[in-house]
């Protein structure tokens, strides 16, 4: 990394592990829908899929038609469930890529029978029913009418039946979500016993009792690493993070006491200080508002941030350093400096972000460094 300003390590070896680890966690018969869906949540599609696909998972779910011809074009054997709706003018993509739409209402089931039609075949969908989210899918009280009319076409293949959960903390919420989806669908239950049942995300993974209709997991987050809420099902299963994020310290500067740091001068220093300024600010992925609440690693200890993180420039107070610190010297805002870490949880709550939010906000400034080995 020796001539790198600002860099983002990707372990796969631990991806891999978590994987392996979420699997065999889960009770028998679940499968394992893997979503990466915003460039694997920052980690870079290809690499990650790549091993992904080699480490074994059932199906992949995208947001987008985009992300699921990234996918598509590195291999045909796996199913590809596109999560977002799509547009009219996308819908040839399920034909051309053999993708796998999620289906709302009947004016994409009158499309996608049509398309089905006219190329002599039947399209595989997911029916998604809406039980709280208010995003997408059908609403549940209104579901019955469309899951019919879905049953009934020969163009279409019904291969599974979703909904998703907004509250997965509040269980009286979910419980009712998880009831009323399980009331409507029923008819294609019967119709199907095969058909693939999933509700479940990485916040709100309950472990499926035996009966149970449902039958897989869509698991984005938590295969990175990040860590469930504690009373998740999966909260013991001890995931390690997957991406790291660094950067060097590219100037060291000493300034008086009263003098002001950064814009709007928000911090007056109440001392003489001596102030790090490393090559990477919020047009990489440092958060804007964690100046005064975050901190980084330097040489396995941790210095506050302060002042507002500008575009390209973060600025660390090192005053009460020990070893003083050196331009060049390597800084660690996410991750492990040998005992010394920070999780990414930390930096997303001191930058009044989540998790999610934080590793899409990783720009294309910002290069990801992949670890390869296999275990
Ligand atoms: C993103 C997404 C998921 C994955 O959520 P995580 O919390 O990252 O596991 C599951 N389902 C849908 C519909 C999504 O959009």
């Amino acid at each position: 990394m020796q001539n790198l300003r600002c860099w983002a390590e990707i372990d796969l070896a631990a991806l891999e592990r978590n994987l392996n680890k979420i699997r065999s966690a889960l009770p028998e018969g679940i499968q394992y829908i893997s979503v990466v869906k915003a460039d694997a949540y920052g980690h870079g599609i290809h690499p990650t899929a790549a091993r992904l696909m080699q480490t074994g998972v059932d199906l992949f779910a995208v947001a987008n038609v985009k992300e699921a011809i990234d996918i598509r074009e590195m291999g045909t054997g796996w199913p590809i469930l596109i999560l977002g709706p799509l547009l009219k003018e996308e819908d040839e993509a399920i034909i051309e890529y053999d993708l796998i739409p999620s289906l709302s209402n009947e004016e994409e089931l009158t499309r996608f029978s049509k398309l089905a039609h006219a190329e002599g075949r039947s399209i595989e969908v997911h029916l998604k029913i809406d039980t709280g989210m208010g995003r997408m899918g059908c609403w549940w009280e209104h579901a019955p009418k469309l899951i019919d009319k879905v049953l009934s076409s020969k163009d279409i293949d019904l291969q599974g039946v979703l909904t998703h959960f907004p509250i997965p903390q509040d269980s009286e919420f979910t419980d009712q979500q998880r009831e009323n989806f399980l009331s409507v669908i029923k008819p294609a239950l019967i119709q199907n016993p095969d058909l693939l049942v999933h509700a479940d995300n990485s916040s709100s993974l309950q472990t499926m009792h035996r009966n149970s209709p449902f039958n897989g997991i869509r698991v984005g987050l938590l295969q990175f690493g990040i860590a469930p809420p504690r009373d998740s099902a999966l909260a013991d299963i001890h995931v390690e993070p997957v991406l790291s994020f660094h950067s060097r310290l590219a100037l060291v500067k000493d300034l008086p006491k009263g003098a002001s740091i950064s814009y709007g001068c928000e911090k007056i220093l109440e001392r003489d200080s001596r102030i790090g300024v490393i090559a990477a600010g919020y047009g990489d992925a440092i958060p804007l508002h964690c100046g005064g609440k975050a901190m980084a690693l330097i040489n396995q200890k941790s210095y506050p941030i302060v002042g507002r993180v500008t575009m390209d420039q973060t600025l660390i107070d090192l005053t009460d350093s020990e070893n003083e610190p050196q331009a060049g010297e390597m800084v660690t805002f996410i991750g492990k400096q040998n005992n010394a870490h920070i999780g990414l949880s930390e930096l997303a709550k001191h930058g009044n972000t989540i998790e999610w939010e934080l590793l899409c906000s990783i720009t294309k400034r910002v290069p990801r460094v992949y670890l390869t080995k296999r275990e």
